[in-house]
């Protein structure tokens, strides 16, 4: 088993976590989670990258079009519709395209179209075959296959990359193709898991959502990631925290179904269960009051090139 972390190449390692699919049940097979000791991401040594049909199975929450989304999500994506505007009044071109990496049907692109005039032409990368008659209805461009897969001689002026950068093998080398994505002045919005927060270490003796287990490969902390940010020859424009609430409802519910107190099976995966909801309001209220204080489950940042 290789043993080399996929952010810093170091080989030096402690194990972070065994765990199955607590989430979706697609398998019984128990994965290891490594923590790298010099960088300190978290990593799955020899990830599954032939297995994505299995490990994403019809059902997954955001696949088959219509996006299932709570009252909670629908609240995160107003304030997300705020930052878009932010961001692409920060561009100044006179037509924009914009890319949305694992986008789904294009609900979130379509709410990026709504806030600028501009926005002549967006296109959709994601792995869903669901949803690519939708997002084309849309009056998206839709590619169904893998970001690795993807090739463009064309140049985007806002790229979109929310809860994408966990789920592949090889972030830096992801990071480096979007910087040849990019527009000279475009920027790139990331999102991802911060495995330096307080649920990871609470959690990390039962089940800690921010794995994903086997969906996430590589989990960053703020140093790490910025290093694969400068070693992508990006730039970090802005870095903050944000709520994680899905991080935390799915390590208590995993803690729960491990100590057999509920049920999650392939049929009825644990976003569908009936606590799901609450947990992701009370915890979103939770990070929001701990956000001046101390880092929480979720970072995000606005890349742009030299
Ligand atoms: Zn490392």
């Amino acid at each position: 088993m290789t043993e080399i972390c996929p952010v810093c190449g170091a080989e030096h390692s402690a194990l972070f976590m065994r765990t199955r699919d607590m989430e979706y049940c697609t398998s019984d097979h128990v994965y290891e989670y490594r923590r790298c000791t010099t960088c300190d991401s978290v990593y799955l040594p020899d990830p599954p990258t032939d297995r994505l049909a299995e490990m994403y199975p019809p059902n997954y929450y955001s696949f088959g079009g219509q996006h299932h989304r709570s009252w909670i999500e629908r609240i995160k994506s107003r304030i997300e519709r705020r930052l878009f505007r932010r961001i692409l009044r920060n561009i100044p071109d006179s037509s924009l395209r914009v890319l949305d990496i694992g986008g789904g049907s294009g609900w979130l692109l379509s709410e990026v179209r709504a806030c600028d005039r501009r926005v002549t032409e967006s296109h959709i990368v994601d792995i869903d075959p669901n949803a690519k008659p939708i997002a084309e209805n849309a009056g998206h461009i839709y590619h169904c296959r893998t970001i690795e897969e993807f090739q463009s001689t064309r140049q985007f002026h806002f790229i979109l990359l929310l809860n994408l950068l966990e789920h592949v093998a090889d972030p830096v080398t992801l990071l480096g193709k979007l910087h040849s994505l990019l527009t000279s002045d475009g920027l790139l919005l990331i999102k991802t898991p911060n495995a330096d927060t307080i649920d990871a270490r609470l959690f990390g003796a039962l089940y800690w959502g921010g794995l994903h287990a086997p969906r996430h490969f590589v989990l960053f902390t703020k140093k790490s990631f910025l290093r694969a940010v400068r070693q992508s020859g990006l730039v970090c424009e802005k870095f903050w925290y944000t709520q994680g609430a899905p991080q935390w409802a799915c390590s208590v519910l995993g803690s729960l179904a491990l100590k057999g107190w509920i049920s999650v099976s392939k049929e009825h995966p644990m976003y569908c269960h009936p606590l799901y909801t609450p947990l992701l309001a009370v915890f979103a209220f939770f990070d929001f009051l701990r956000r001046p204080f101390s880092p929480t489950t979720q970072m995000m940042a606005i890349l742009k090139k030299h």
